[in-house]
């Protein structure tokens, strides 16, 4: 018989604590995570926040059902990096932006992340992103100053109150561009002008893209990004709606920003009940940077490891605290991941309740994972799948793990070179060992007709 469900715990960014969860509607739990912007490779970094509310997805499908659980993830697909990768790539913002959405939904599908609700594109949202900077404007939440649209942040009393900070803090910490036409120079942009842009120039690579502007401002313009997330989240959740998530350099300015829009244009008092924050990916100690040679894409880390290996990798770690992302962690998870397809099978079991205990607390995943460890057969693998885990059969994960053999291509050339060097020399016994070598190793070697010799993976 089925444990009864646990609570399902989660920390609240707003309110700094844990608290119970309970839904607006049970019937319709929903939640809003902020995607990616389309201009680039998605980096492992942000397949953190990918994987950890891919993980709260599934576990609230299971508390509440899966036709109860509403999950909209955004694509930003207007962005002036969007706009400068577009240029310098000499493609229009259309291409760059359907080509790098495709990447990203082969990435998280490749790590086994469900698919959400909806995957709202915020260039279908414009309409809605203006009706709220015009009913923002009519009651004097926002201005209109240079043909720019600003919101005021004098005008909300509780501005500050997730990042729990107050506007002179934030004055004293800032280092905001002060133009000139900002009442207040924490005041942020709704809508901003776009240069020599058509009205539909979507599209069109020599233009930054442009839309009929709201509140009669006659230049052609475009959305902030704050107000990206409002209107696409309003329109399809509502007004006010359950879990808001993102990683934990989103909450200021932009996640205080979303609530700032979105409580003053509805006149509610709160946007989402729960903000959930996960914790930054660095590489082997130090911060992941291109400068530092030390980045690493989704695909990347797929071409080198499977994606379980990478899942178990991201879960091991709580996902409030930092993760220190490093070859030995991805070799450990390897070996777990060894030991429970060994040890699991496909027969009919109950959950544990210790593992879902873990779950729903916070989502302990590390926790999770040591139940895990305790368990075997047909309740080691119901309780991974939950998580996103051991979804290949045995058959399969041992192909992967062929396919995915890490090779040291240096340490194979030297064996290859030997072994001609052995040849030459006549020395058949050597040259036959270290076939067997690389043999061992997954690694199978053709001689050429040239005298050069080929290899590949097993
Ligand atoms: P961005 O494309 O920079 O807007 O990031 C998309 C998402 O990935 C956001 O939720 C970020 O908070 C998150 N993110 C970016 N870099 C990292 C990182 N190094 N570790 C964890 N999350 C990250
Ligand atoms: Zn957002």
């Amino acid at each position: 018989m089925d444990m009864l469900l646990p609570d399902l715990k989660l920390y609240n960014t707003l309110t700094r604590q844990k608290e119970v969860f309970t839904p607006l509607d049970a019937q319709n739990v929903r939640m809003y995570v902020c995607g990616p912007t389309v201009y680039d490779l998605a980096h492992i970094g942000n397949a953190r926040p990918i994987i950890v509310f891919d993980v709260l997805f599934r576990l609230l499908r299971h508390l509440y059902g899966e036709k109860h659980v509403n999950y909209v993830r955004n694509i930003t697909d207007v962005d002036d990096k969007i706009n400068a990768r577009a240029a310098e790539h000499g493609i229009s913002i259309r291409e760059l932006t359907d080509g790098t959405l495709k990447q990203f939904n082969e990435d998280v599908a490749a790590l086994n992340c469900l698919v959400p609700t909806h995957q709202p594109r915020a260039t279908d949202y414009i309409d809605e992103m203006k009706n709220m900077i015009e009913r923002l404007v009519m009651s004097e939440h926002a201005y209109i100053a240079d043909e720019h649209v600003l919101f005021s942040v004098n005008s909300m009393p509780n501005y500050g109150k997730l990042s729990n900070r107050s506007l002179d803090e934030m004055k004293a910490g800032a280092r905001v561009d002060v133009e000139a036409y900002k009442r207040d120079p924490m005041d942020f942009v709704l809508w901003k002008p776009s240069t020599a842009s058509s009205s539909k120039a979507v599209g069109n690579n020599k233009t930054e893209p442009g839309w009929p502007s709201p509140c009669k401002i006659k230049t052609p313009g475009r959305p902030g990004w704050h107000i990206e997330c409002s209107a696409m989240s309003a329109a399809l959740l509502g007004e006010e709606f359950d879990i808001h998530g993102g990683g934990l350099d989103l909450i200021f300015p932009h996640h205080e920003n979303e609530i700032a829009q979105t409580c003053c244009t509805f006149g509610t008092s709160r946007m989402a009940q729960v903000w959930m924050h996960n914790g930054f990916l660095q590489m082997e100690g130090e911060k992941m940077s291109k400068s530092l040679g030390n980045f690493a894409t989704i695909r990347d880390v797929l071409n080198d490891w499977p994606a379980d290996v990478i899942r178990l990798t991201m879960l091991k770690t709580h996902y409030r605290q930092p993760i220190d992302w490093t070859v030995k962690a991805l070799d450990e998870s390897q070996k777990t991941i060894d030991v429970w397809q060994a040890r699991s099978d496909d027969s009919v079991a109950v959950l544990s309740d210790h593992f879902l205990v873990a779950l729903a607390d916070d989502m302990n995943t590390p926790l999770a994972i040591s139940a895990l460890h305790k368990l075997d057969g047909g309740a080691l693998k119901s309780c991974a799948q939950l998580i996103g885990l051991l979804r290949q059969s045995q058959a399969e994960w041992k192909h992967t793990r062929q396919s995915n053999t890490n090779v040291d291509e240096n340490a194979i050339r030297k064996l290859i070179d030997d072994r001609l060097a052995a040849r030459a020399a006549k020395n058949f016994s050597e040259s036959d060992r270290i076939r067997d070598t690389l043999a061992e190793m997954g690694i199978r070697i053709k001689d050429n007709k040239d005298g050069t010799t080929h290899w590949e993976v097993m």
